[in-house]
């Protein structure tokens, strides 16, 4: 036990813990019979968690605009719903909804909004087929009045796909209240999976179900730790067997490389950038269920290959539809950027690995919230890191060209797989900022205002943890805890990786820590108001990117030029009604040299505001701005609203003309920006 403050002669074990906890993800996790290895970090109930603050205010703002209400703005999910006996839609759209429409309804208690998404849950459960099958009712089924069985599958069913997602819905809305239903429909899905997919296999109907298996595979395993039924890890084993091989490829370099130099037709769903988001949590789902470590290597070299060769300065990677280089032009779709959130957030609670969380919160804080409107009704299917313009048109995109339609802003421009899987970026987000580790306690991994509520220790004594910050904008993060009786447990906090210089201070009084990149430990007998304060100092930084151009950070946040906006309204006669975004002030500068290679002494910080309960990510609420000294670049001009990046020489710089007159440049927050310049050349 470690009390506080900690005395020398329990320094050495202190920091033992940490080393252990840090270098051998795998210790401290249940090995079964089976080699399972249970996830080092377990999931709260749906509940638990309770967001505040600036995290509170962007769901209430999903719950008012189109997460709580897409089935009454969207035609697709509107009418003659198939998730509801309809003859209407019914794959992959309601699901994805859903999937962030059940998280949301209970981070919020939300009761109109649960009432409303149990509809589709119990019609789902209601309808599930004697034989397990379920799913909207099939064209064989209503032509033949007959149900799907096991033995006409082949004919008589559907799509795999969509189930999946389904599955992920189930999972959540039982992780809220335990409704027994959904283990026994699961169960006898499952069962109906493994007698059938030999026979049917996931490439029965589409590409789709083969290319994200890990989720189907996922679900079963999630199921396992409930039931314990052997029989769930061979499904999973049967179901990865007939997926794309994520977890080879990722560690095999010749297909990250493979698809970073080749655009054809040939095995483009194996670069398809939602694919490979999905897919990212291959390798630790099959960890889980074999615990073989080649898995976990397989992932870091995968995720390290795909952010190098294909990642831009925001945290995501180029998916526009496919994976394409690092450019700072390319685009990025927003399915791929909460589907590659949520693959981290399950990657991190099977690894332990505090980088993918790092990974996670760049995403989160950086691409997510630059992606949408305001009152998230409207975004864009792809969008730019160095976005000049806003607008229809042909973009520097992989597809589809002819729409021009894929860079405005519009709730149905684009494809509308992003208008109906967009909700479950932020509310999963809010899901994962605690876990329950393996020793009784509770584990901080991502950061946000939010409050925690649990049992920990051998006692169960319950715990509340209010969590007050405005991070990712401030540095400081105040634990205060409420217990009726005291109980020993590990309170784990994750430094993050940025970090050079943490601090962590226990009733005012500080414990050693060692720099970021790690998920600490603190064991000791937690009393009522105990209170533990972190702080993060945040640094400016200039990091490299894509054709040699430099992007400035600040802790989670990457800073983009501010650019007055000009908004357009528009109406697509297939695509609806949108908007374009232009500059309305200029923005082709390179960043001075000089500021760049002494940013902390050259490079200036203001809090010009606070992000609190009425903060919206937008230019007006921006809380930081960052002053960095510019010169404008005249040639530096869009071409067909494409801001194609200056070339520069080794050292960064561009040679070309540059302006004699120096402009002190204000930066903002990426993800406060809709046109901006993000990724700079760098002048003398
Ligand atoms: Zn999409």
């Amino acid at each position: 036990m470690l009390t506080t403050p900690i005395p020398k002669t329990m320094k050495h074990s202190f920091f033992l813990v940490l080393i252990i906890l840090i270098t051998a993800p795998v210790f401290g996790q249940t090995k079964h019979e089976s080699s399972f290895v249970s996830p080092l970090y377990q999931e709260l109930p749906l509940g638990a968690i309770q967001p505040e603050g600036w995290l509170k205010h962007q769901l209430q703002i999903m719950a008012k605009g189109t997460s709580g209400h897409l089935d009454e703005v969207y035609s697709k999910i509107e009418k003659d719903n198939g998730w509801l006996g309809g003859a209407g839609d019914a794959w992959e759209e309601t699901p994805y909804w859903l999937d962030g429409a059940v998280p949301l309804a209970w981070l919020l208690k939300d009761a109109a909004l649960q009432k409303k998404v149990k509809k589709y849950i119990d019609w789902t459960i209601d309808h599930q087929r004697p034989s397990g099958y379920f799913g909207g009712i099939t064209k064989f089924e209503r032509e033949n009045d007959t149900l799907v069985t096991v033995k006409n599958v082949n004919e008589a069913g559907d799509d795999w796909w969509p189930k999946m997602v389904m599955l992920k819905v189930m999972r959540q809305y039982y992780q809220a209240t335990g409704d027994a239903r959904v283990i026994d429909f699961m169960s006898k899905y499952f069962q109906f999976q493994l007698k059938t997919l030999k026979t049917t296999p996931l490439s029965r109907w589409t590409e789709w179900a083969v290319s994200r298996g890990a989720d189907n595979a996922m679900m079963a395993q999630w199921l396992y730790q409930q039931t314990h039924d052997e029989s769930l890890l061979e499904l999973a084993s049967l179901i990865e067997s007939q997926s794309f091989n994520w977890s080879e490829w990722l560690g095999n370099r010749d297909w990250v490389i493979w698809a970073a130099a080749h655009q054809n037709h040939d095995n483009w769903m194996h670069r398809h950038g939602v694919n490979v988001a999905m897919g990212l949590k291959s390798p630790a789902i099959n960890y889980e269920r074999t615990g073989d470590e080649k898995y976990l290597k397989s992932l870091k070299t995968g995720f390290s290959d795909l952010m190098t060769l294909h990642g831009l300065p925001n945290g995501i990677f180029s998916a526009d539809e496919d994976l394409h280089g690092n450019n700072p032009v390319q685009g990025s779709e927003l399915c791929a950027i909460v589907e590659a959130m949520y693959s981290l957030e399950e990657a991190a609670a099977i690894t332990g690995d505090a980088s993918y969380l790092d990974a996670l919160e760049r995403m989160a804080f950086n691409a997510l919230p630059s992606q949408t409107t305001d009152d998230y009704n409207a975004k864009q299917y792809f969008q730019v890191a160095n976005q000049v313009q806003i607008s229809k048109g042909v973009f520097n995109f992989s597809l589809p060209f002819e729409r021009e339609m894929t860079n405005v802003l519009g709730m149905r421009s684009g494809y509308t797989c992003c208008l109906a899987n967009m909700h479950q970026g932020w509310p999963k987000f809010a899901q994962h900022l605690w876990y329950k580790n393996t020793k009784g306690g509770l584990a901080a991994l991502a950061f946000s205002p939010c409050s925690v509520k649990s049992t920990v220790g051998t006692g169960n004594a319950e715990v509340e943890i209010a969590e007050t910050t405005t991070y990712p904008f401030d540095d400081k993060i105040q634990f205060d805890l409420k217990m009726k009786v005291p109980a020993e447990f590990p309170l784990e906090i994750r430094i993050p990786g940025w970090c050079k210089d943490p601090s962590v201070k226990i009733n005012g009084k500080k414990v050693p820590v060692e720099n970021g990149g790690q998920i600490i430990s603190i064991n000791r007998k937690w009393a009522n108001q105990d209170q533990v304060i972190v702080n993060f100092p945040m640094e400016v930084t200039a990091s490299n990117w894509g054709s040699n151009s430099t992007a400035i950070e600040r802790g989670p946040l990457v800073y983009a030029l501010k650019v007055k906006e000009r908004w357009e309204k528009g109406k697509d006669e297939k695509e609806g009604d949108y908007f374009s975004v232009y500059p309305e002030s200029e923005w082709n500068f390179g960043l001075v040299q000089d500021a760049v290679k002494s940013p902390k002494e050259k490079i200036k910080v203001a809090e010009i505001g606070s992000a609190g309960s009425d903060f919206v990510w937008n230019l007006a609420h921006a809380p930081i701005e960052i002053y960095v000294q510019g010169k404008q670049i005249p040639a530096w001009k869009a071409i067909d609203g494409v801001a194609f990046q200056p070339q520069t020489a080794r050292d960064g710089v561009y040679k070309g003309k540059v302006s004699d007159k120096t402009t002190q440049l204000t930066l903002v927050p990426i993800g406060c920006t809709k046109v901006r310049i993000v990724a700079f050349p760098v002048v003398k």
